[in-house]
């Protein structure tokens, strides 16, 4: 079973809890290692004080130090400019944002609502065309964040449990999800299995799904298991779960942060036995 959760959020960001309030309790359910994942997003919600994130890690690595290994990370919007995230000891690539023409952006994750307001706006009502933008928007990341990990593949289906609006099966989105997802699994970048909207009550299915967990596979992809959870209670919740699904698409490994000689962060693997 995986000990290591490297996709999390603090109160620094949307988090409920304070960073060190989030060790603690990874301590107990026996972590030995943990990254945080603090949001680097383009300006449309309120932005994290990133020198002060990072500050208050580096305190909490070197505090806990021989307990638990600290892992200083991010988790960078594919359309996010400002900042430095040169420093980071790893960086999550999410693609969240989507900018129009005219400049405006907006999240697929955000609301209904907003999903559906931008969807009439600026695609006449067709989610297929957004899906297809926000794809190719996703194939951008390994260029503009240069990522460790591909966070939460497949998040332009956020809300379509509830409202329906992509047949799943419907080349006009498989297509170009597979596209995508072939490219990146063969820049050899490990996706993450994301368990936050599980966890959370917001989808059946995990980020990503069954049908492209299978394709992932295929390609030759690598995974990831990471909860992102924006509260203490959340850490590690659902890995199992996620563990089986991962076997049953014919993965045998999930792979961990450790560090090298050096003390740099590097990726080895684990066997996925639950
Ligand atoms: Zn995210
Ligand atoms: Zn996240």
């Amino acid at each position: 079973m995986v000990r290591s959760d490297f996709h999390m959020h603090s109160s620094f960001c949307d988090g409920a809890d304070s960073p060190e309030d989030m060790v603690k309790e990874a301590l107990k359910y026996g972590l030995v290692s943990m990254g945080f994942s603090g949001h680097m997003d383009p300006p449309v919600g309120v932005p994290m004080d990133i020198g002060k994130y990072k500050a208050e890690i580096r305190r909490l690595k070197e505090k806990y130090k021989g307990q638990i290994d600290i892992f200083l990370g991010g988790e960078v919007d594919c359309l996010f400019e400002g900042g430095d995230t040169d420093d980071l000891e790893y960086r999550i690539g999410s693609t969240h944002t989507l900018r129009m023409p005219d400049g405006k952006m907006f999240s697929v994750d955000d609301t209904e609502e907003v999903l559906k307001k931008f969807s009439e706006e600026y695609y006449g009502g067709d989610y297929y065309a957004l899906a297809r933008d926000y794809y190719e928007t996703e194939a951008k990341i390994i260029d503009r964040v240069h990522p460790d990990l591909i966070g939460h593949f497949d998040l332009v289906l956020r809300f379509n449990d509830s409202l329906h609006f992509i047949d799943e099966d419907d080349p006009r989105y498989l297509k170009p999800a597979l596209q995508t997802m072939e490219y990146l699994a063969k820049a050899d970048v490990p996706f993450e299995i994301n368990c936050g909207a599980v966890n959370r009550g917001r989808k059946k299915d995990f980020y990503p799904g069954k049908r492209l967990l299978n394709a992932l596979h295929g390609f030759g992809g690598r995974i990831v298991l990471s909860s992102d959870a924006h509260d203490k209670e959340h850490i590690l919740a659902s890995f199992r779960e996620a563990a089986e699904a991962a076997t049953d698409a014919g993965f045998k490994e999930a792979w961990v942060l450790k560090r090298d000689s050096g003390g740099q962060p590097v990726w080895e693997s684990e066997a996925l036995s639950c």
